[in-house]
């Protein structure tokens, strides 16, 4: 499987990192090794001392397709869920000066934290979901589906203009403002609504 994300889909957290806003999405993407195993807790790797948390809704693609049209795309997704794109914030920035691939910023072990997927029908819309990240019992982000620039569908629909899509590929959506730092002893709570959807220690 591989992790496609996308990067500045919202506008608040493209103006709180004083990014330019895309006429395109921004798609990055993460290896299959990013994924942090089930139950396990997340450390701090020692290349980095500014590991940001960026909560993100999650789709996981159903079947195989390529330029897939918008108008179809709901068919390829039965399953979303909420995760957090784990983030090196100061490689990246060292990485962004010089125009380099963000990769080791982006895609380092562990950096793809996936919660409980859902059957995407138990949402009434997933263009209108509310979802929030707390730590330590504290809510530091909150987003909601329709202030995406780029839909679920339209997303699809771009990605797989450029990388076919298989069945078991996790499409990270993009995350909204108030991304911050992690330390270590920190508790992480995604939900999506009212519905917890992964926790997470940070050591
Ligand atoms: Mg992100």
């Amino acid at each position: 499987m591989k992790i496609i994300c996308i990067g500045r889909n919202y506008t608040e957290h493209i103006e709180e990192l004083q990014n330019e806003k895309p006429e395109d999405p921004v798609i990055f993407m993460k290896p299959d090794t990013a994924v942090l195993p089930d139950q396990q807790d997340f450390y701090i790797p020692e290349f980095t001392d500014n590991v940001h948390y960026e909560t993100e809704v999650l789709v996981r693609i159903s079947k195989m397709g390529k330029h897939i049209d918008e108008k179809y795309a709901c068919n390829y997704y039965e399953e979303i869920s909420l995760g957090l794109d784990l983030t090196a914030r100061d490689v990246q920035a060292r990485l962004k000066e010089k125009g380099l691939p963000w990769e080791k910023a982006k895609g380092f072990d562990g950096s793809a934290a996936i919660g409980n997927w859902v059957p995407k029908t138990i949402v009434d819309d997933v263009n209108k979901l509310e979802f929030y990240l707390k730590k330590n019992n504290e809510v530091v982000q909150n987003g909601d589906t329709s202030h995406m620039l780029w839909k679920i569908d339209e997303l699809i629909s771009y990605v797989s203009k450029y990388f076919t899509l298989k069945k078991g590929d996790v499409i990270f959506t993009g995350t909204p403002a108030g991304v911050g730092k992690l330390s270590p002893g920190d508790q992480l709570r995604g939900y999506i609504g009212e519905e917890e959807m992964f926790s997470l220690k940070i050591k």
